[in-house]
C-alpha cells in the first residue's frame, strides 16, 4: 500500500475533493478545470535530498515502471496506481541537446534544447497520455463500463492516445479538424487503429463536440481539460533539473497553444521547490504564433481581460487554438514564474527553424516559435547573454516534412526562406560536378 495519496480539486479552491478514478473533468460548483493535489505532508516526510537519490537511482532502470520517465516520479505523479496497471512506453528520458553553436550565432551560448518530441509518438503529449491512459485502464479494472476514450487534437494528442490506448488494448476515438494536421499526424491514429473522425472544422470546433460526446460517461474525455494529463507533463521540468544535477536554469522557453504544457511545467517546478529539492525559480517564456495568440494579447493586457480569437492558419499548427482550454493556470504559472509572453510571425518562426537546423537541429514549426521568440527576447535584453536558456522542443521535426519541404523550395507563404538548401539537379557529368563543387565550397 503506497503511504501517499492524491485527489482532485478546483483549481479556484471551491470545496470538495474527488478521486483520480471518478469520472470528472470540471469542478461541479463553478464550472472551472480541476487539479491534482497531492498530500504534501506526507510527501515531505522524506527529505529533498532522500528524494533526489531516489530519483537518481531510478534512472535507465529497467524495474517497471521506474524506468519510464514520468513514472520514475510516480509518488509525485499518481501514487495510487497499481504498476500492472500502468501503460507505458518508456516515455520521457529526452536528451538536452546542447546547442552551443545556435546559442552563440543567438548571443545566449549557455543554450539547450530538451528534445521533448524524441519520444514513442514524436511529441511531448505521451507524457501526460502514460498517465490518464493508466488510470483509465486500473478504472476498467475495477469495472467502470467504459467503452473508449476521446479527445480533440491538432494532431500530437491523437497520435499519442492512439498509440497508448493500442498498447493497452482499449478503443479511441479522436477529432480531427479536416486538412489542418499534417500528413504525418493524420496517418498515426489511423495506424494505431483508433476511430479518425475528421470535422469540417477547426480545433476549437472538435474540442465542442468532443464535449458533447463524452458528457455520455461511457467514453472517456483525454483533452488537456482533464488534469491528469498535466500531472505526467510536469515531469518534464523535473527531468530537465534533474539532468542539471539539479541545478535550476535561469529560462523555460516553451511553444504554448492550449496552455496545458507551461502550467504542467510550472507546477512540477513549484513541487520540486515546495518539497526541498530545489530553492529558486526560473523564470518563464511562453511563445505563441502570430497568427493565434489569444495569450499574448492577454498578457499585453496585464491579464486583466481574457481574449479568445479566430485562429488563423499557422505553420505551427499543433498550437493554433483560439480559446485556450487551461488559460486560467496558466495566468497563475506566468505569475509565479515572473514570466514573459512573446509571439513570432510565420515568417520568423519558419526562419528560426531553419536557422536552428544549419546547426545540427531538426526543428517542428512550434520549436520554430519558441527559438524566434528566444532571439526576441535576446534582442530585448530580457534574456542576457550569461543566463542558461532551455528551449523545450515539444515535436520531432519528422513529423512535419511538408513544413521542411515547403520551406527548402520557398513556397511557404509569407516565409522569405533566407536558409533554404535546395538539391542541386545536374547531369551526371564529373566536370560539371566539379565545378559545380567549386563554386559552392568558394561561396560557403
Ligand atoms: C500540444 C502541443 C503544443 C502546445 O501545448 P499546449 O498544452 O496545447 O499549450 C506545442 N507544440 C506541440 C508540438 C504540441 O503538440
Ligand atoms: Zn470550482
Amino acid at each position: 500500500m503506497s503511504t501517499y495519496s492524491a485527489y482532485f480539486r478546483c483549481f479556484r479552491g471551491c470545496p470538495g475533493q474527488w478521486s483520480l478514478y471518478e469520472i470528472i473533468y470540471t469542478c461541479p460548483h463553478c464550472g472551472g478545470l480541476l487539479e491534482v493535489a497531492h498530500d504534501t505532508e506526507a510527501l515531505r516526510k522524506r527529505s529533498g535530498s532522500a528524494w533526489m537519490r531516489l530519483f537518481e537511482d531510478r534512472a535507465g532502470t529497467t524495474v517497471w515502471p521506474f524506468g519510464s520517465g514520468v513514472w520514475r516520479y510516480k509518488e509525485w505523479v499518481v501514487p495510487s496506481l497499481d504498476d500492472e496497471n500502468i501503460v507505458s512506453t518508456f516515455e520521457g528520458n529526452t536528451n538536452l541537446f546542447r546547442a552551443t553553436r545556435l546559442g552563440e550565432q543567438i548571443g545566449v551560448p549557455d543554450l539547450w534544447v530538451k528534445q521533448s518530441g524524441n519520444s514513442h509518438t514524436g511529441s511531448f503529449k505521451d507524457l501526460g497520455m502514460t498517465v490518464l491512459v493508466s488510470v483509465v485502464k486500473q478504472m476498467i479494472r475495477q469495472g467502470k463500463p467504459i467503452r473508449a476514450i476521446a479527445c480533440a487534437s491538432t494532431g500530437d494528442t491523437s497520435a499519442s492516445l492512439a498509440a497508448y490506448g493500442a498498447t493497452a488494448g482499449i478503443p479511441t476515438i479522436v477529432f480531427l479538424p479536416q486538412g489542418k494536421v499534417s500528413r504525418e499526424q493524420l496517418i498515426q491514429p489511423i495506424a494505431n487503429g483508433a476511430t479518425v473522425l475528421a470535422l469540417d472544422t477547426d480545433f476549437d470546433g472538435c474540442m465542442a463536440i468532443v464535449k458533447e460526446v463524452t458528457r455520455d460517461n461511457t467514453i472517456y474525455l483525454a483533452n488537456s481539460m482533464n488534469s491528469l494529463r498535466i500531472e505526467g507533463q510536469k515531469t518534464v521540468g523535473i527531468e530537465v533539473v534533474q539532468q542539471f544535477d539539479w541545478e535550476v536554469p535561469d529560462w523555460f522557453v516553451i511553444p504554448v497553444g492550449n496552455l496545458g504544457n507551461i502550467s504542467a511545467l510550472g507546477k512540477g517546478l513549484l513541487q520540486m521547490k515546495e518539497l526541498g529539492l530545489i530553492d529558486r525559480l526560473p523564470r518563464l517564456a511562453a511563445a505563441q504564433a502570430a497568427n493565434a495568440n489569444p495569450f499574448y494579447q492577454a498578457y499585453l493586457n496585464g491579464f486583466r481581460e481574457r481574449v479568445q480569437v479566430k485562429a488563423r492558419t499557422t505553420l505551427a499548427s499543433a498550437i493554433q487554438i483560439g480559446n485556450p482550454v487551461s488559460y486560467e493556470k496558466a495566468v497563475a504559472t506566468l505569475q509565479a514564474f515572473d514570466g514573459v509572453v512573446e509571439e513570432a510571425t510565420e515568417h520568423e518562426l519558419a526562419d528560426a527553424a531553419a536557422m536552428a537546423d544549419r546547426t545540427g537541429l531538426y526543428t517542428c514549426p512550434h520549436t520554430g516559435v519558441a527559438l524566434a521568440v528566444l532571439i526576441k527576447l535576446v534582442k530585448k535584453g530580457i534574456i542576457r547573454p550569461h543566463e542558461r536558456v532551455v528551449v523545450i522542443s515539444t515535436a520531432h521535426g519528422l513529423k512535419f516534412t511538408q513544413f521542411k519541404v515547403g520551406y527548402h523550395d520557398d513556397k511557404l507563404e509569407g516565409v522569405e526562406a533566407h536558409y533554404a538548401n535546395p538539391p542541386i539537379y545536374l547531369p551526371a557529368d564529373v566536370d560539371i560536378v566539379r565545378r559545380t563543387l567549386d563554386r559552392k565550397l568558394k561561396t560557403a
